[in-house]
């Protein structure tokens, strides 16, 4: 019962609590504390104090149906909602005033049955504007797409406009409007949820909980693309050790319980390729980030727990170069020994929290050392909304008796396939990996390949 806590909140709350007060248009409100939701107070004007408790109930009652997707899907910053009331109002009407603040005007005798669902909806699009407030037309699109995605999922219920289909001419009519920058109105709701949909068919594991953060721009290749790309059926582990593939899971297309959930390689067959490395930040961080930088190459880094506060400076180049950071536990144990709990609390999390003191998020994606993970681990990590990482090319650039920098670029370079994801280490006490990266990436390049980061690859956000 991971919620439990969470609960017992909410049911604290059945009895409407008062805490702070706030002016708004020259009216008092006061707090009634959180709703359920994380980090989201809900305000009430201080004089009605009979309908405040009704409605307070209400409330409470709507959103705790909800309450407990939306605190898994969206890690809210105390986000305020102001309930106005407005007795000109027939239907309820949310507007913004502030990043932070959402105000709900009402008539006080009734409450909109779609209240949560819209509150939903008004939610997700504050916060994915923190993340993305670049306010094209496109990205209006793109958000309005998302958060539909987004209040079908909690709510299980579909509007309108996600009821309808547009068919590929309509498509794209609407997206050559859109370049003109003449205003879609109406329509605007309908393209977004087609152009998002199109996205999470293509990537499993991805949806309107863990994609919010991504930049828009990634969505609108999906208005030009009319056929869907060719999908591979199986993953595999490549290493110099094997002579064929390896499949380390079942990961099947079709009937993989792990699918969208453990990951050896994209998916898809672009040409794409992401480097990642293991165990720093350590000794050769500094030079691997001086390589990346100057052959422009975007790559992933699994880093441990332990290495991030003495190395705050190079999690920061990291993170201000646009590379993905990922999680590799705090201090690399051999984890199918560990607890559930005790590999969450001591081991994941932990290292969470140390990304989020530096960088100020906590990273999605997280490799078990060693490659080695439970079935129960893989689904208690899917609980907690992260995505294990596994890799597709392994050249086992750690052991440095047999492999030196000749052998780790053979490896990459014979084993080329598409949307690969290589298996490096920056916290190993050899400089052979440095070594064999400027070869590596002018081999992918002169094959088309394209050098992204397991965000781009994947189609899911890095963090929460
Ligand atoms: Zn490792």
């Amino acid at each position: 019962m991971r919620y439990a806590s969470k609960f017992q909140i909410l049911a604290l709350l059945m009895l409407p609590l008062m805490g702070c007060q706030s002016n708004l248009n020259n009216v008092s409100y006061q707090q009634i504390e959180n709703t359920g939701i994380t980090s989201m107070l809900l305000w009430l004007p201080q004089s009605s104090d009979v309908e405040a408790q009704q409605v307070t109930r209400q409330l409470i009652e709507r959103t705790a149906r909800l309450s407990q997707q939306i605190a898994l899907q969206l890690d809210l910053n105390n986000i305020s909602l102001f309930m106005v009331p407005d007795r000109t109002l027939n239907q309820g009407q949310f507007s913004k005033s502030t990043d932070y603040a959402i105000h709900y005007h009402y008539h006080p005798d009734k409450l909109d049955p779609q209240f949560s669902q819209q509150l939903a909806y008004q939610l997700y699009l504050a916060l994915r504007q923190k993340f993305d407030p670049i306010d094209t037309a496109l990205n209006q699109v793109v958000n309005q797409g998302l958060a539909l995605h987004f209040v079908a999922d909690v709510a299980q219920s579909k509007t309108p406009a996600q009821q309808q289909t547009l068919t590929e001419k309509q498509l794209q009519h609407q997206f050559a409007l859109l370049q003109q920058h003449k205003p879609i109105t109406v329509e605007s709701k309908l393209l977004g949820y087609q152009l998002v949909k199109r996205h999470f068919e293509q990537y499993p594991g991805s949806n309107a909980g863990n994609t919010y953060t991504l930049n828009h721009q990634l969505f609108s290749r999906y208005l030009s693309v009319t056929e869907k790309p060719a999908k591979k059926t199986l993953q595999f582990v490549r290493t110099a050790k094997e002579t064929a593939p390896q499949i380390y899971r079942n990961l099947d297309w079709a009937n993989s319980p792990y699918k969208g959930l453990v990951f050896l390689e994209g998916w898809n067959r672009q040409k794409l390729i992401a480097l990642t490395f293991d165990d720093g930040p350590f000794t050769y961080t500094e030079q691997i980030l001086n390589t990346l930088q100057a052959h422009k190459v975007k790559a992933s880094f699994f880093w441990m727990g332990n290495r991030l506060a003495q190395n705050k400076a190079l999690v920061l180049r990291a993170k201000q170069a646009g590379h993905t950071l990922a999680n590799h536990s705090w201090s690399h144990p051999h984890g199918m020994a560990l607890l559930p709990d005790e590999l969450w609390r001591e081991q994941i999390d932990k290292t969470n929290q140390a990304f989020k003191q530096i960088i100020g998020h906590k990273p999605r994606f997280y490799r078990p050392p060693y490659g080695e993970i439970t079935d129960q681990q893989v689904e208690d990590m899917g609980q907690q909304g992260m995505k294990i990482m596994i890799w597709s090319i392994d050249p086992r650039d750690w052991d440095t008796d047999k492999v030196d920098s000749k052998k780790i670029e053979s490896v990459i370079i014979d084993n080329l396939h598409p949307e690969t994801i290589t298996l490096l280490h920056d916290g190993g006490n050899s400089p052979n990996t440095v070594n064999a990266l400027p070869r590596v990436i002018e081999h992918y390049r002169q094959q088309g390949y394209q050098f992204v980061t397991l965000e781009q690859l994947l189609g899911i956000s890095d963090r929460f």
